[in-house]
């Protein structure tokens, strides 16, 4: 940190520059582009629909699949492609990041299929996935109680900052991701690379609150002006 600013020029609560594209995709059900700074993603969200294999079908509710898959080009020396221990357990988290909002008893016997696709990544793609998955379900139509917004927080030269880079990411103390439902308050995903003290740990939560409630907003905009759109056409 140089005068209170941050590698990149931001301040310490500041976010990256974020867009919001709806309904990029004509064969799914749902989708949404997302730029995060340097991060570029997309998630396509197919169903609800039947359940392949069958076993996995639950007789009174949806169930809800996510797979987030790092492409090969997506990062600076090329990624071995397919999924590893990393993207297993992000798309593990993210699923049950996003699961609490959606209404599942109105689809049994269903699957909702959520596919979170990073084409370019720069720390924070987990959340940059969430926020994409989280407008693309809205976008198909599956009925949730709310909307799940997500940004990481962390210690970087002995402060609390918002939504780090990559840079920050590497050479920083702490670096915490937390997806939250902004309505209810209710955390959904928390995780922590990297060491707080309690104070720090409270700080930066409320930071993330700050954080989450733009996304949020920003979500809500994407979608309204996508649904506004169509009605003038
Ligand atoms: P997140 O992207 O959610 O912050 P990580 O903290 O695991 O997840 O990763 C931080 C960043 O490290 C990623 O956004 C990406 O820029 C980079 N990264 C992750 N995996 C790889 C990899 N296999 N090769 C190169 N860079 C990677």
């Amino acid at each position: 940190m140089k005068n209170g600013k941050r590698i990149d020029d931001r301040l310490a609560n500041e976010l990256r520059p974020v867009k919001f594209e709806v309904g990029v995709l004509e064969r799914a059900d749902g989708s949404c582009y997302v730029e995060h700074g340097g991060n570029k993603v997309i998630a396509a969200v197919y169903g609800p629909r039947a359940v392949h294999p069958r076993h996995l079908q639950e007789a009174n509710r949806a169930i809800i699949r996510y797979r987030y898959n790092m492409a090969s080009f997506s990062v600076e020396e090329r990624k071995r492609p397919g999924p590893d221990r990393r993207s297993i357990e992000i798309s593990k988290v993210s699923r049950e990041a996003i699961d609490p909002v959606i209404i599942k008893e109105f689809y049994p016997r269903s699957t909702i299929d959520i596919f979170v696709e990073i084409l370019q990544a720069d720390a924070g793609t987990r959340s940059a996935g969430i926020n994409a998955a989280s407008v693309a379900l809205a976008d198909a139509g599956v009925p949730m109680r709310g909307l799940i917004s997500s940004c990481a927080v962390g210690k970087v030269d002995d402060t609390v900052v918002l939504d780090l880079v990559k840079e920050e990411d590497n050479y920083g103390q702490a670096d915490m991701p937390i997806a939250m439902d902004v309505r209810t308050g209710e955390v959904t995903l928390l995780q922590m690379d990297g060491h707080l003290t309690l104070e720090e740990f409270e700080q930066a939560l409320e930071l993330a609150k700050t954080g989450c409630a733009s996304i949020a907003e920003m979500q809500r905009e994407a979608l309204i002006q996508k649904y506004r759109g169509e009605e003038n056409e």
